[in-house]
């Protein structure tokens, strides 16, 4: 995968909330393109695959149960310099602290239930959009 690409969840809170829309309207309007895209579930399995990095912090628990808890959206995007630009976009993990104008300062619920994910580099970026989807799915 190129070093332009990020990968993004919409997660269970934002979707049950009635946000897809608003999100990937946002998503769209900041200038990403959409490459691969799916309405799906994660298993237990795939949200502890997902979360390795995390399994010792105290939350992975809570983390796994919040992101199997409910259909999401997932998306690998194409912008110039995306990885960067679509944290900026996102803002920070903590809704409380993500500036005015982010998706989590607009739709996220807490720290934890925090309506969507965004890589944080071009290496991991390419490692969960292959997590998600195969070859024959990117366009
Ligand atoms: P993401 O990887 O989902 O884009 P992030 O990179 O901003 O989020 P990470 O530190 O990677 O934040 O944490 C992964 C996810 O774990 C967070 O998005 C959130 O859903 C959950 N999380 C992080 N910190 C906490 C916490 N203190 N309590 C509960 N859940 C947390
Ligand atoms: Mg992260």
């Amino acid at each position: 995968m190129s070093t332009h690409r990020t990968f993004t969840m919409i997660k269970p809170d934002a979707v049950v909330n009635g946000h897809t829309g608003a999100i990937l309207e946002k998503i769209a309007a900041s200038g990403f393109k959409i490459v691969a895209m799916k309405y799906t579930q994660l298993s237990l399995r795939d949200a502890q695959e997902f979360y390795a990095i995390h399994k010792e912090r105290p939350f992975f628990g809570e983390l796994v149960a919040f992101m199997t808890r409910g259909p999401i959206v997932s998306a690998i995007l194409e912008k110039e310099n995306a990885v960067e630009d679509f944290r900026a976009l996102i803002g920070a993990t903590n809704p409380a602290e993500a500036a005015e104008g982010t998706i989590r300062k607009m739709f996220a619920t807490n720290i934890a239930e925090n309506a969507v994910h965004g890589s944080d580099s071009d290496e991991n970026a390419a490692i969960e959009g292959a997590f998600h989807f195969s070859g024959r799915e990117i366009y």
